[in-house]
């Protein structure tokens, strides 16, 4: 089998003016995604994702990454990563046996459209295995817990919404330390505490700071919390700020959740090395696909760290998420985005499994398992501009 192209095609989900609002992100607009399509002279097709600047994505695949693969055979994915990562230097890495990424290639946005392709020459290869990719990485379990994922809303009206999650089933749920009410410490405080009232005693909490915070605040609010039995705390502070991860992380009870906006096994290493982390968090569609979340897996695992991956995004992120959580023996939850996200909903023509008690399934078909619905594409037609504005 060999790759035949690499096309890219950008989507935009415009956020209604009425479901606007502004967070410590400011206000979300729309959201982009990029779907990156592989496709073979066996006829089989591929689909992987990338999450930002969907029109750097296309450019970066169509015009310099696809052309180094087209016409390698997908059954050879690690050298199909490898060759993507290394660029020009990919016969000397691999003779030495060590690492040697052309500059741009080793983080960012090159980095993305690398992971995403990847999930697609995986899509393809279990595609002809006859396998969804979950049992052809290997499979640990075919359904996991999934947590709601949300929690922006203001002082006591967090109870509300946090509870409405755990209404839904979710045994666990997360919600943002920074709410639609801006950021102090007894704000913070009023909404966790808010947030365990709506879940009750036994439903766990997690907190996500989006890395807003420095140490100091960071220190602060995670003591301020501890009482009302925070299952994680997540980027506490910057994701450059790996030192100062570890020094929350010495100062709190609280595990230290981080890794969303980490590349390749190289960012989880850094963080391991800073002694800064509980639970990893590696994103499929920026981490590097599932070639280099595997090792990310393996790496974590190794310093007995469990592994909960990133899967804010569109259709084809929270899918080949799923297949990480069923393939990867730390993982013990999955995100679940309870905001607004008509392209994580409204993209495929199958459901995502999802039961009452908050379980995520694996599907049971060939590949990643899903199809686009029909008409999604124009329904999600790009739209150039910024995201967020503030
Ligand atoms: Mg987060």
């Amino acid at each position: 089998m060999k790759i035949t192209g690499i096309t890219v095609v950008p989507l935009s989900d415009p956020v209604p003016p009425e479901k606007r609002h502004r967070n410590d992100m400011g206000t979300k607009v729309k959201s982009d995604s990029a779907i990156i399509v592989v496709d073979t002279d066996k006829g089989l097709r591929g689909m992987g994702a990338a999450m930002t600047s969907p029109s750097v994505v296309k450019a970066i695949v169509e015009d310099e990454l696809g052309p180094d693969i087209v016409g390698m055979d997908p059954m050879y994915s690690e050298l199909i990563y490898e060759t993507l990562f290394n660029g020009s230097r990919t016969t000397p890495a691999l003779a030495m046996g060590w690492s040697q990424p052309v500059a741009e290639r080793r983080a960012g946005v090159y980095m993305e459209a690398i992971a995403g392709i990847d999930i697609a020459i995986w899509d393809v290869k279990a595609q002809a295995m006859g396998l969804p990719v979950y049992k052809a990485l290997g499979a640990v379990r075919d359904s996991v817990r999934g947590y709601g994922s949300g929690g922006w809303a203001p002082g006591d009206e967090a109870e509300a919404e946090l509870g409405g999650y755990a209404a839904k089933g979710f045994s666990a749920v997360k919600m943002r330390v920074i709410g639609r009410d801006g950021y102090s410490i007894e704000k913070a405080r009023r909404r966790v505490e808010a947030a365990r009232r709506g879940v009750g005693p036994n439903v766990e909490i997690m907190i996500d700071a989006h890395g807003a915070l420095d140490v100091t605040n960071a220190v602060a609010v995670a003591n301020a919390l501890e009482d009302l039995k925070i299952a994680w705390f997540e980027e506490p502070v910057s994701p450059d700020d790996h030192p100062g991860q570890a020094q929350v992380r010495a100062a709190t009870d609280i595990p230290i959740a981080s890794g969303e906006r980490e590349f390749t096994r190289y960012g989880f290493a850094d963080l391991i090395r800073h002694d800064a982390l509980d639970v990893a968090q590696p994103d499929v569609a920026r981490a590097g696909g599932f070639t280099e979340i595997r090792r990310i897996a393996a790496l974590t695992s190794a310093h007995q760290l469990r592994l909960a991956p990133h899967a804010w995004g569109n259709a084809v992120l929270f899918a080949a998420s799923i297949h990480v959580a069923m393939s990867s023996p730390n993982c013990h939850i999955l995100e679940v985005s309870q905001g607004y996200m008509p392209m994580m909903w409204e993209l495929f023509g199958e459901e995502f499994d999802i039961r009452k008690d908050g379980t995520v399934h694996a599907p049971d078909r060939p590949g990643l398992g899903f199809t686009l619905r029909k008409g999604a594409l124009e329904r999600f037609k790009y739209v150039p501009g910024p995201e967020s504005v503030w």
